[in-house]
Parts: structure tokens; C-alpha cells; sequence
């Protein structure tokens, strides 16, 4: 089939690789002349494991290719996905003016039918706005053309992108017209070989579960992360009482992790968005509202910990930071917690020395030299007076903590992850701090 993807970032990117990786003939577009550029050459603007190879293979194949060609990406697929950013406008309501520009570019172009498909992340109610923006589009031209709007959301997860892309828990199809629906099974038939995993439901339903799903994964994160403070205070160690719970199979282990406060591209601006709906409505969110408030409270968790150990003033102080990203295997910093905790100590007067796997050059994009950026983990450690455990990358579960010791000027670990055992850390020698342990 001959598709087009409309944004190649995260999702627009994975979407497309992995439809032509089962014999689509894709064309991916994006505004972002760069982005293009890179990926013409073969090259991978994001970090996300498994898909430089895909994207590569595909292209050499000839069924994977790129443009900034408007009228080109339209006249190219009969169905056209829309996957650009939806940010959070200033009152929290998801920013759609990339993907109503996307529909009426497709309106302005078209020259037969054509599926229009929402993956973004949108508000319900939005695929109407689309209709409505072609239906407009349509109409200046002063031409009649049958077209589709199907809603899409797309579940992946950055890091595990194409696998989640590959073989989906569901894939959520929103829609009330059948040529639509018939499309959008040919094109997710190949990755549901087994089981039919396809839920086909009305539009605002589609809408809904995406928000839906991200509020839900946000609140279990909120609910321990207070859970966990709460164990502090109480002397319960969290770990204990996270498997004490997720062995209730109506509760489950996944999700469960106390940390450092959600953060990434998704569950704020998701959180933040589907509260806005709400009130647009006339309703308030109330758990929904608390998850946000206990997940900014969370993200200073860290600095609190480091202030009470320090003080209020860290001049003069330097702190090892492990992990920049908002999680690991990707390189995606967009409202990461370590943005928080180095600002705070920053203010507070320390100096900070941070190391990550792969986003250093993100984090240098947004940092630039406000920070040092150490070249390995314990590269970051010399001379530090803490370290600072912000993300859990699997690299950093077992240091050398002989080395670690003798680098650092203090024998301080504060871990905003729950990566280490205490008894352990505390037989070497170290002073150690953990989220919600004992
Ligand atoms: P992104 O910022 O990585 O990519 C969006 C791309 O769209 C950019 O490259 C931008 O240049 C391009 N773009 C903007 N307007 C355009 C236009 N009119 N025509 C062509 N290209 C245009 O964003 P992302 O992380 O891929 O997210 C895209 C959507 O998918 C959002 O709604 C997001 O909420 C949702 N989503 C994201 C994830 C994730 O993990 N990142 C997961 C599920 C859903």
C-alpha cells in the first residue's frame, strides 16, 4: 500500500520504517529541512534502538523515502498519517495547530480519496476539527472529494519503539465509515498475525482511550512516588511493599517504581491536556489534578534530599548526575526531572557534572554550558561531593563502588531511582539515600 506519514519524529519516524518494513511503499514527511537531510543520508535524528537498521534496510530497498515535498507526500499515499507534535499550549490544552496545518495541506493538494489518520495524541473532538479544516480546505479550492478521518492514537514507548510498533498490545482504531475501517485492518494485519488485536470503535472513544491510558500510568506513578514518601516517614521500606501489592494480580508490578516524578514528551503534556478538556467542560479532574501536583512535588524530591544533607546553600559543592534523559534507552530530554534538579542546584550555587548514555547532546542543546557533561559514569564521580542517581540506565545498576568511593569526595549517594540495594551500598562504606527505603 502507499502510505505517507506526515512528521518524522518519534512516532511519524517509527510508524513509517516499520510499515515499510512489511512492504509499504512509504513516503515520510517533514517541515524540518535537517531532519530530512539526515535521514536522505541514512542517518537517525533520534536514538531508539532497533531502528537505524530498519529505517536503513528499507531505504536501500526503495520502500522508505523522505521529503519536505508537500504536494509530493500528498499525491503519494492514499492514506495519510498524521503523527506531528501536539504541545501544550499556554493553558494546557494540546497545541493542534501542526496537525490541523497537516490536514489542510492534504486538503490543498488532494486530488482523490484519501484515509486521513490521527496518530498524534489529540483531544476528542479533534477529528471533527480536522473534517471541518478539509471540508474548509476543500471548499476555497471549490473542488468535492471523498475522504476519511480515522482516529489512530499510538501506544509505543520511546525506547522500546519498534518493538512496541512491531507487535502491539492493541491497535486502537477510531472511525465510523467501513472503506476506512477495511484500510486501516490491510495495513495493521501484518503485525497481528496471531490474534486480532484491533479494537475498532467510534472516534471520541479512540481519542479518549489514548488520554485515558497515559493518565492512568501517570497516576500509578504519582500513587507510589507518595506512597514512597510516605514509607520514609513511616520507616517501610517501598520495595517491600511494591511487591507486596503487585503480586495482587488486579494491581500488577508494572508501573509501580517510585523515582524522581514522571516526565517525557507524553504524561505531563497528556496529564496536563485531558485536565484542560475537563474543564473546558465544565468537570474538574480531581485525582488527575493531584497526579500532576504530587509529580511536580516529586521532581524537587531529589534536591530536598541533597539540601538536607548540604544545605540550603551548595556554593562550592559539586554533584555527579547519572542519567540526563527522562528515562533510559532514549535520548528524548522534553520535560525531563534531571532539567529540574539541575536547575535547583544550579541556583543553589553547586556546580554539576552529569554523564549519559545518549543524551548528552540533547542535554547540551538545552543546557549548553551550564553543566559539565563526563564522557563515562565514572568520569562524572571525580571530585564530586554526592552522586545523583536520575535515570535508571541498565549501565549504571552495578558500578565498581571500590571506584566510585575513591573518586568521589564524600562517600554520598543519593538514588532518585531505587537502583541499589542499601545493605550493599552501606557495606561499602557509603552514606545512602533512596526513594521510600529503609
Ligand atoms: P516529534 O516532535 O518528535 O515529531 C514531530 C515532527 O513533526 C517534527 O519533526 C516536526 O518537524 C514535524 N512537523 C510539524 N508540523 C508538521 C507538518 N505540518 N508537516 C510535516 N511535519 C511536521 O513528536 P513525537 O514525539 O513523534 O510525537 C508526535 C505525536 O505523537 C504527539 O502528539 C505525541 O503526543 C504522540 N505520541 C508520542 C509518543 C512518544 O513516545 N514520543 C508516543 C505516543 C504518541
Amino acid at each position: 500500500m502507499k502510505i505517507t506519514v506526515i512528521g518524522s519524529g518519534y512516532v511519524g519516524l517509527v510508524t513509517g520504517a516499520c510499515l515499510s518494513e512489511h512492504g509499504n511503499d512509504v513516503l515520510c514527511l517533514d517541515l524540518d529541512p535537517r531532519k530530512i537531510e539526515m535521514l536522505q543520508r541514512g542517518e537517525i535524528p533520534i536514538y531508539e534502538p532497533g531502528l537505524e537498521e530498519i529505517v536503513q534496510r528499507n531505504a536501500a530497498a526503495g520502500r522508505l523515502r523522505f521529503t519536505t515535498d508537500i504536494a509530493e507526500s500528498v499525491a503519494h499515499g492514499t492514506v495519510q498519517f498524521i503523527a506531528v507534535g501536539t504541545p501544550p499550549d499556554e493553558d494546557g490544552s494540546a497545541d493542534l495547530q501542526y496537525v490541523l496545518a497537516a490536514a489542510r495541506n492534504i486538503a490543498r493538494h488532494m486530488t482523490d480519496y484519501k484515509v486521513v489518520v490521527d496518530k498524534s495524541t489529540v483531544p476528542v473532538g479533534t477529528a471533527d476539527k480536522v473534517r471541518g479544516a478539509i471540508d474548509d480546505s476543500l471548499r476555497e479550492r471549490g473542488v468535492a472529494l471523498p475522504f476519511s478521518v480515522v482516529s489512530n492514537p499510538e501506544f509505543l514507548k520511546e525506547g522500546a519503539a519498534v518493538e512496541d510498533f512491531m507487535k502491539p498490545d492493541r491497535i486502537v482504531v477510531g472511525a465510523d465509515d467501513e472503506r476506512a475501517i477495511h484500510i486501516m485492518r490491510s495495513i495493521y494485519q501484518p503485525f497481528q498475525r496471531n490474534h486480532d488485536r484491533t479494537l475498532v470503535m467510534d472516534v471520541r472513544s479512540a481519542e479518549l482511550t489514548k488520554y485515558a491510558a497515559n493518565a492512568m500510568l501517570a497516576t500509578r506513578i504519582s500513587f507510589m512516588n507518595e506512597l514512597a514518601n510516605l514509607a520514609e516517614v513511616l520507616g517501610a521500606d517501598i520495595e517491600l511493599v511494591r511487591r507486596g501489592i503487585g503480586s495482587d494480580p488486579r494491581i500488577g508490578y508494572s508501573f509501580l517504581y517510585p523515582g524522581v516524578g514522571y516526565g517525557g514528551s507524553c504524561f505531563p503534556k497528556d496529564v496536563k491536556a485531558l485536565c484542560r478538556s475537563a474543564q473546558e467542560n465544565g468537570m474538574d479532574l480531581r485525582v488527575l489534578t493531584a497526579v500532576e501536583e504530587a509529580n511536580d512535588a516529586q521532581k524537587l524530591r531529589l534536591v530536598r534530599k541533597v539540601v538536607a544533607r548540604f544545605g540550603e546553600q551548595l556554593a562550592g559543592k559539586r554533584f555527579a548526575l547519572w542519567g540526563l534523559a527522562f528515562k533510559p534507552r532514549t535520548d528524548d530530554m522534553r520535560e525531563a526531572p534531571s532539567l529540574v534538579i539541575i536547575d535547583e542546584l544550579l541556583k543553589r550555587g553547586a556546580t554539576v557534572c552529569a554523564f549519559d548514555p545518549v543524551a548528552a547532546k540533547e542535554a547540551r542543546r538545552i543546557l549548553g554550558e551550564r553543566i559539565d557533561y563526563a564522557t563515562s559514569p565514572m568520569g562524572a564521580l571525580d571530585g564530586a561531593d554526592a552522586l545523583l542517581v536520575v535515570t535508571e540506565w541498565k549501565e549504571f545498576q552495578a558500578p565498581d563502588f571500590e571506584r566510585v568511593k575513591a573518586l568521589l569526595k564524600q562517600p554520598v549517594i543519593i538514588d532518585g531511582r531505587n537502583l541499589f540495594d542499601p545493605q550493599t551500598v552501606k557495606a561499602y562504606g557509603f552514606d545512602y539515600d533512596a526513594i521510600g527505603r529503609r
